[in-house]
């Protein structure tokens, strides 16, 4: 990774014309100079010339981005934000926090396992569902435990299908979220890609990275890609994610296994034609971005009674640890992407990234809109 002053050519090029304005989602509700690239920039600039310090402040106005991309593809002089941010991440770790505590994300994801697991033993669904309204005068607590309760419910069971057609290797990277919190998702896709005789390739992968990579780890990140790429450097047709996420850090590594990274949804349309009736919508997570057009397409495809809502490429507003650190600003850009869900006519929203799932979820709870949120290929699995 390069340092922050290895951009400072990139950041005098920045002509000011603040076209980045336009599409930051964070910018659409604190309407605030300093959130987008270009004023982030200026910032970024003052540290370089020594005129800043690197101070709490600091990384808190730096840190108000979701890593959505949106700048990155629409900037004219081709600046690359968050590439330019993860560097002053880097730094500011370095510089502020000279130890390490590289465990805490699998510790925080190993504990968020446990619970949902004990949830789920313990049937808390049941008294969640008996007590709805009741929970709904709780405010904030209320809103949490019900989206807790909506990640937590099991959608699509493990079926087992036999099928020796073998026509295709498959290396399956299962993702953090699905592995620790969510294993419907990793259900629908092995009962997907069984059904179609794919040979599913299943190894013991670490974390893709993502987290240490926005959050300036850069040895963490760069540890986990050596340790998944090694894992990665097999022989097959594709390698499938689950996540929109995983995708595109997997996609960051830059190894030669690239050109075999795929979408469940993109490999799941390539094995079978679908076409299914029910009225639904799709959010495109951000990290799906460079997919836009094919996904598109392909959604179209399968969908007789697809509904676009506005703004369907825009952030969901939840980018992992963001929606911990800015909880407000997260909801707002979530409740504006449930006024969108709501002006469609769709029965279930689908998306490609379980943080996109959170998301979406937390926005419908907040805005008490009563519509279905599922992974597309949970929800391929359950009407096949
Ligand atoms: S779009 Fe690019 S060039 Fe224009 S102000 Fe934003 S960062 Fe600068
Ligand atoms: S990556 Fe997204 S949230 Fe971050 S500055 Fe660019 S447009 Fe705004």
């Amino acid at each position: 990774m390069k340092q922050l002053k290895d951009y400072e050519q990139q950041l005098k090029t920045c002509s000011k014309c603040g076209l980045c304005q336009s599409v930051c989602p964070i910018y659409k509700v604190t309407g605030k100079e300093t959130i987008i690239s270009r004023g982030k920039f200026n910032l970024l600039l003052g540290l370089l010339k020594g005129d800043l310090k690197f101070t709490k402040n600091m990384d808190n106005a730096l840190s108000l981005c979701l890593n959505c991309k949106a700048c990155d593809d629409f900037c004219p002089s081709s600046i690359k934000t968050t590439e330019i941010l993860c560097a002053f991440k880097n730094q500011y770790r370095k510089f502020c926090f000279p130890f390490k505590y590289d465990s805490l994300f699998f510790f925080k994801m190993f504990f968020l396992g446990l619970l949902f697991n004990l949830y789920r033993v313990f049937n808390f669904s049941f008294l969640v569902n008996k007590l709805n309204s009741f929970i709904k005068k709780f405010g904030s607590l209320g809103e949490l435990l019900l989206l807790f309760d909506n990640i937590s419910r099991i959608k699509v069971k493990r079926k087992k299908t036999k099928n020796d057609t073998k026509k295709l290797k498959v290396i399956y990277f299962e993702g953090c979220f699905t592995k620790y919190i969510n294993p419907s998702t990793k259900n629908a896709l092995l009962n997907q890609l069984e059904k179609h005789g794919v040979e599913i390739i299943q190894k013991k992968f670490d974390c893709c990275g993502i987290s240490a990579l926005y959050s300036g780890k850069k040895e963490l990140f760069e540890k986990l890609k050596e340790k998944n790429s090694e894992l990665l450097n097999e022989d097959c047709n594709y390698i499938v994610c689950d996540c929109a996420s995983c995708l595109s850090t997997l996609k960051e590594y830059k190894k030669d296994f690239s050109s075999k990274l795929i979408d469940i949804f993109e490999l799941i349309s390539i094995l079978e034609k679908k076409k299914f009736n029910e009225k639904i919508t799709y959010h495109l997570p951000c990290h799906l971005r460079d997919k836009k057009k094919e996904i598109k397409r392909l959604i179209k495809n399968n969908f007789i009674n697809y509904e676009e809502m506005d703004d369907f490429d825009v952030c969901c507003g939840f980018a992992g640890d963001f929606s911990l650190k800015f909880p407000k600003i997260s909801e707002k850009i979530s409740q504006q992407k449930a006024k969108n869900i709501q002006k469609t006519t769709a029965d279930y929203v689908l998306t490609s990234c379980p943080g996109c799932f959170v998301g979406l979820t937390k926005g419908l709870i907040h805005s008490n809109i009563n519509k279905n949120v599922l992974n597309i290929i949970e929800y391929i699995d359950i009407n096949s």
